[in-house]
């Protein structure tokens, strides 16, 4: 599958970690949108928001779970947003699951 995170994933695209267990990967986004934009990921292909069901839940709950743990490790103890753009409307760019987390900095109150 030509899919670019399941390729940072694999290790094949190098990438910027900052945390990694079996089940999820948080990296630096490449072309960051506030002081600290990080990107946690399912190691499972997952396409979107739309591609989640009972069968790979459990990466998502995983994910929900270490969100505060990866936000705390990156100093965000003044707040963060939490964020999935899923499908064209909301300007998906990569069709892998993905959740961006962005702090650093007092954010735009607009959202849209
Ligand atoms: P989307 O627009 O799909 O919600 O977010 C995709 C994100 O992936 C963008 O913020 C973009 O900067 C980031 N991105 C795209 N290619 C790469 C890459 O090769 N490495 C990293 N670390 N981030 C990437
Ligand atoms: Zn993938």
């Amino acid at each position: 599958m030509d899919c670019l995170f399941c390729k940072i994933i694999e290790g094949v695209i190098p990438s910027a970690k900052v945390y990694e267990d079996d089940k999820i990967l948080a990296f630096k986004d490449i072309n960051p949108q506030a002081p600290v934009h990080v990107l946690v990921i399912p190691k499972k292909h997952i396409a979107s928001l739309d591609g989640i069901d009972s069968t790979n839940i459990d990466y998502v709950n995983h994910i929900f779970a270490k969100v505060p743990e990866i936000a705390a490790s990156l100093g965000l103890g003044g707040g963060y947003r939490l964020i999935s753009n899923c499908g064209d409307d909301a300007c998906q760019s990569v069709k892998h699951l993905h959740f961006h987390i962005l702090g650093g900095k007092k954010l735009a109150e607009a959202m849209a």
